[in-house]
């Protein structure tokens, strides 16, 4: 059995990732990090989630337990994440992540960390978004040339991060295929008098509101025609069980910088 931490267990990710390690038969849950500061430190994890009496408990201080692991799963901060990930290099520990909202520095350094264990990165988990992916290399093959190209992204009220990591991550997708670099072809706001529409910039447009759990569309727009390439996530639990099949798969691999493109072998 492969032994199973999740890092910010509390959270809105952190609870369906503890229901979806449960439902997995190849998976053990070994310990639920929280928040240090958080009142659940000490309390069973099974009344997190409704799970029933499960003898495992909510701890706060990750060192507890990262010799009772073999991969972590954390979708928690980005700060957090970071000095976690270091600690998975100093125990030699997997580790999959998909905290978003890093900066570069961050990204690089904990592509950095791969080099010395196995980790999962990904902005997104759910297998339509990475489906996605390979349809936007497509479109953009056939139409970024000369298409006007903006992506559209809507959350709920409380994420942190814009735009999101997975609108990036479609940016620098059609970038990569336009042979561009993502920073130098983006616009991340319009307001005022700005002009005509350059060719060849991606747009990007932000929704938060109440409980939308993630949408994202592509549109390629030639005068004429348009076509959208459109997402709709409507569970965590599809995030939540994407994650858990990235830890089952990261558990036999050597260290590397692992994508869900990969674990999905797209
Ligand atoms: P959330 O705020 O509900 O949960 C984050 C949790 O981390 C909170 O409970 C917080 O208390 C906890 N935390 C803070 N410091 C901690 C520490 N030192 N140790 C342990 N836990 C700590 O947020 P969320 O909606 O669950 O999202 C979490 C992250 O995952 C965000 O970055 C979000 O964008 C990302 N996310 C990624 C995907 C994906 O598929 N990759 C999907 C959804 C959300």
């Amino acid at each position: 059995m492969i032994k199973i931490g999740i890092v910010g267990a509390a959270g809105r990710m952190g609870r369906n990732l503890l229901v979806a390690v449960e439902n997995n038969k190849n998976l053990q849950l070994a310990a639920a990090i929280v928040n240090p500061s958080s009142s659940l430190v000490g309390c069973d994890v099974g009344e997190l989630v409704g799970l029933g009496k499960t003898d495992i408990k909510i701890v706060g201080n990750i060192t507890e337990i990262i010799e009772d692991i073999d991969v972590l799963i954390d979708f928690s901060t980005p700060s957090v994440t970071l000095t976690n990930t270091k600690l998975c290099v100093e125990t030699n520990k997997a580790i999959v992540i998909g905290t978003t909202g890093f900066t570069e520095k961050e990204k690089k350094e904990i592509e950095c960390c791969s080099a010395s264990i196995p980790l999962v990165f990904a902005p997104n988990f759910s297998v339509g978004v990475n489906l996605m992916f390979n349809l936007l290399e497509q479109a953009t093959k056939v139409m970024g040339g000369y298409a006007d190209i903006e992506i559209i992204e809507a959350h709920h009220r409380n994420k942190v991060d814009a735009p999101s990591g997975t609108a990036l991550k479609m940016g620098e997708v059609i970038a990569s295929c336009l042979d561009k670099d993502l920073k130098d072809i983006a616009v991340m706001s319009r307001e005022g008098i700005i002009g005509p529409r350059k060719s060849g910039e991606i747009g990007f447009s932000t929704i938060r509101a109440a409980d939308i759990v993630g949408k994202h569309t592509a549109l390629f727009a030639d005068i004429g025609e348009s076509i959208e390439i459109k997402h709709n996530a409507t569970s965590r639990m599809t995030f939540a069980n994407g994650a858990v099949r990235a830890a089952h798969w990261l558990a036999d691999k050597s260290s590397g910088f692992y994508s869900m493109q990969d674990v999905l072998g797209l």
